[in-house]
């Protein structure tokens, strides 16, 4: 069978690998840890870092084909590939979802609504930015956060001596804060031959930035989830894209959609997919990828997704005996604060036909 390498063997990586397995192909990853959570799965791992010009190298020489499993890869890395193997998702999709305000612009710049911003390049710069949007906003690095890394919120009046610094004085975006109803997600996937499917809206609660729970279905009229799938077609095909993409949304009170942020990967909000749907994101990522009709995303049953992080993952134990409970563990060996180990994705009945 043929070879699918991955850029990042931690978590996303893993599971892309073991669907790759049961469809039969290879995987070779790339990670600068030679025990990351894909090594246990993945036919080959070439221990290097990203922008290591002879381990790219060597990952062509691997692969027919080159994916990745997180936002943060070099996009001259991947435009190093993209000259031998074709990059998948493509590496312009990386880039727009790599820079908050580069994703801001284009998400806006095709119709699509988010919450209101300004780019801040320099301290002097966040004073006026904010009188511009007024009331309570976060700022955010524009580049490198993940699990609400490189945030600072920032309530309306309070002083702002300092903000800037403390995410390291790199650009940075200033959003406004969203009143938001719930939030919730698709995950959506394009094939080759441009056929789009969506799975069902995921209602997503956060702890301190990071993801807690995915419950399916979402709160959300139909009108409302009609509307998301539009959207994300709309990002898929103005990015000439293949693979599976996480969009994330806020639902307001006013009943109005905006897109928080793209996610051009597999997604911690879509992992109930392996437990109440037929074909997971991960075998309909690895699909798009190889060049493969994409699976229909029909839900079998409803569920709730829980992931654990940090010593949570004792709670595991417990899981093993609950009826319905479809347990996924990483690997990971040292539970470190904020870390995520593993998640369960309980089935709460079947899903109305
Ligand atoms: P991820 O791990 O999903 O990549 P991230 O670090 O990129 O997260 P965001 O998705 O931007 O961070 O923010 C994390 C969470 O913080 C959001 O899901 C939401 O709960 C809250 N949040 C972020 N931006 C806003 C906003 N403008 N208004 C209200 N809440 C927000
Ligand atoms: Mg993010
Ligand atoms: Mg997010």
């Amino acid at each position: 069978g043929a070879t699918i390498g991955i850029v990042g063997g931690g978590q996303l990586g893993r599971m892309l690998a073991g669907a790759a397995a049961r469809l039969g192909l290879k995987t070779a990853v790339l990670d600068p840890d030679p025990a990351c959570p894909a090594a246990q799965l993945a036919n080959r791992i070439i221990a290097a870092a990203y922008d290591d010009a002879s381990a790219l190298e060597a990952l062509c020489g691997a692969c027919e084909v080159v994916t990745y499993e997180f936002e943060n890869v070099p996009v001259e890395a991947m435009r190093a590939v993209g000259a031998q193997r074709p990059v998948y998702p493509p590496v312009e999709a990386l880039e727009v979802a790599q820079d908050r305000v580069t994703e801001k612009a284009f998400l806006n710049g095709i119709g699509i609504a988010t919450a209101a911003w300004r780019a801040v390049d320099e301290p002097a710069e966040l004073a006026h930015a904010l009188l511009d949007l007024s009331g309570d906003c976060i700022l955010k690095t524009r580049r490198l956060g993940y699990d609400g890394k490189g945030q600072a919120a920032l309530k309306a009046g309070a002083p702002i001596e300092g903000v800037f610094e403390s995410l390291g004085a790199v650009p940075a975006i200033l959003e406004k804060r969203v009143a938001f109803e719930r939030e919730v997600s698709v995950i959506a996937a394009r094939a080759l031959d441009g056929t789009v499917e969506a799975y069902d809206l995921a209602e997503n609660e956060h702890r301190v930035g990071i993801l807690r729970r995915s419950t399916v279905p979402a709160r959300a009229g139909a009108d409302i989830a009609a509307q998301a799938g539009e959207i994300a077609g709309r990002i898929l095909a103005r990015l000439n894209y293949v693979g599976v993409i996480g969009v994330e949304f806020f639902l307001t009170r006013e009943g109005a959609l905006l897109v928080n942020e793209i996610a051009p990967r597999v997604h911690n909000s879509g992992h109930w997919t392996e437990a109440a749907c037929a074909v997971s994101q991960f075998e309909q990522h690895i699909r798009a990828v190889a060049g493969w009709p994409l699976g229909r995303t029909t839900r079998h049953s409803d569920c709730v997704m829980e992931n654990l992080i940090g010593e949570e993952v004792l709670k595991a134990f417990a899981i093993l005996s609950e009826p319905d409970a479809v347990l996924t563990l990483y690997g990971k060996g040292e539970a470190r604060q904020g870390r995520k180990m593993g998640h369960v994705t309980r089935l709460t009945g079947p899903a109305p036909r």
